[in-house]
């Protein structure tokens, strides 16, 4: 390192912009290893409590993105353009728009994590489709983006490894929950996928990591400023995140559900958010000008099978089953124990605890409750009562998925909890809570 680190440390701590110099050799120290755990963690908690300038974290973002390999894309033909959700509850959004935008005409070479916290991750969902392979080599990976327009793959530990340590010294020192560095991780590894552009999904609630509106929208507008200044064009949705998304919690569960995206059916709020997010690609993309129109051409390739036909293709070129497309349990997991969760009085579903369901889901082994350990594709929860919905006693609310009797009557109990049914009919909440970066008004 040029620049003695306790120095860089006291300059961050005393809350002066740290230069694009000071701001590389710093990340250099953390690849090298020498920055010690002890100097990281002070330099995170100042970063924490100091913040940062626009500047400094596009410098911070650029330095993390160019401690690993950054693809290179520029010699695939048509504008590169992926999507990244901070994280939610039931949300397979990725399964169904990845293959959608492709064959509305953006390429999407999209990198994926596995789950984190509470949250479900789109490689978790994806490998529970057997045989199916997210450890794509870079040739692999830009080899799929030209011929199908579409690459679906997993963070190696090649792209963005500053992170990687900043990441897990983050989650040990407290300092996870700062904007400046949520904004860098986020988009140093979106970065390194060589894309031209970004739509950002903002996850807002108890089921997300930002539960209020104005946190939310905080984070929205400093990562869309932040990919701005780093050269990518990126807007934001921020979306509501107080329900579960769709009624499949678990990763086998929501491979199905996304299949039946695929194929025009599946839940509104999952069609409405994916029709949303396409159509923002396209637009992005440069593909389509107006928004309108846009989504009409995402909706009808759900509608006549073009985008199913794209996922099938996806997972038979990556090594999984493509029956997965046309009977989905023939291929997938079922778990052995299904129990069905019963309305104890008439009325109308008032709420639905996508938290709570959350950590039901992740007891029965479909998360992990230690890094690193192994989950169960099979197991889950479908939230079959929709807030709004009018129930008699005894109708189905929800289904718990489970390996064992006894995992069952537990899941069921605690799932029950999540189901609130009351007398008086709710009010309807939307889907879209704002935007950033959009030229049209925000609601
Ligand atoms: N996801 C990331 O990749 N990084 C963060 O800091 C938070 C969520």
């Amino acid at each position: 390192m040029k620049h003695l680190p306790a120095l860089l440390l006291a300059k961050k701590r005393d809350g002066a912009e740290l230069s694009d110099e000071e701001v590389h050799d710093l990340v250099s120290g953390v690849v090298d290893g020498s920055l010690t755990d002890a100097q990281l963690g002070a330099l995170l908690m100042a970063g924490l409590l100091r913040g940062g300038t626009a500047a400094e974290t596009a410098n911070w973002t650029r330095a993390m993105r160019d401690s690993g390999f950054v693809h290179d894309l520029s010699s695939v033909p048509g504008a590169k353009v992926d999507k990244h959700s901070t994280g939610g509850v039931g949300d397979k959004v990725s399964l169904v728009l990845a293959p959608l935008a492709a064959v509305c005409g953006v390429r999407v070479p999209m990198i994926s994590g596995r789950g984190l916290g509470h949250t479900g991750g789109t490689v978790d969902k994806l490998e529970s489709i057997p045989g199916f392979r997210m450890d794509l080599s870079r040739d692999e990976f830009v080899a799929a983006i030209e011929r199908r327009g579409v690459a679906m793959a997993a963070a190696t530990a090649e792209i963005a490894p500053a992170d990687r340590r900043m990441y897990s010294v983050r989650d040990v020192t407290g300092t996870v929950e700062s904007v400046s560095w949520i904004t860098a991780s986020i988009l140093s590894k979106k970065l390194a996928e060589g894309i031209d552009a970004l739509v950002l999904d903002v996850k807002c609630g108890r089921g997300a990591f930002m539960k209020d509106l104005a946190r939310a929208r905080e984070l929205a507008e400093t990562i869309v400023a932040t990919a701005e200044l780093c050269g990518c064009k990126t807007r934001a949705r921020l979306t509501q995140m107080d329900t579960p998304l769709g009624v499949a919690i678990g990763n086998a569960l929501e491979v199905v559900e996304s299949v039946e995206c695929l194929r025009g059916d599946g839940p509104p709020d999952l069609r409405e958010l994916v029709l949303l997010l396409a159509a923002d690609m396209l637009v992005l993309g440069g593909v389509v000008d107006e928004h309108g129109a846009a989504s009409e051409i995402a909706a009808a390739a759900l509608d006549d099978g073009r985008a199913l036909a794209c996922f099938a293709e996806v997972v038979e070129a990556q090594g999984g089953d493509p029956r997965v497309t046309d009977d989905p349990w023939v291929v997938l997991a079922r778990a052995p124990f299904v129990v069905d969760v019963l309305a104890d009085r008439s009325g109308w579903v008032r709420d639905v605890d996508p938290y709570g369901l959350a950590i039901v889901a992740l007891c029965l082994g479909a998360g992990r409750q230690r890094s690193g350990e192994a989950i169960d594709p099979s197991v889950g929860l479908e939230a079959v009562g929709r807030v709004g919905d009018e129930v008699s006693t005894g109708d189905v609310v929800a289904r718990v998925h489970a390996r064992t009797a006894a995992d069952a009557e537990r899941a069921r109990e605690g799932t029950a909890a999540c189901v609130v049914i009351g007398a008086e009919r709710p009010e309807s909440r939307p889907l879209l809570l704002g935007s950033v970066g959009f030229d049209v008004p925000s609601p």
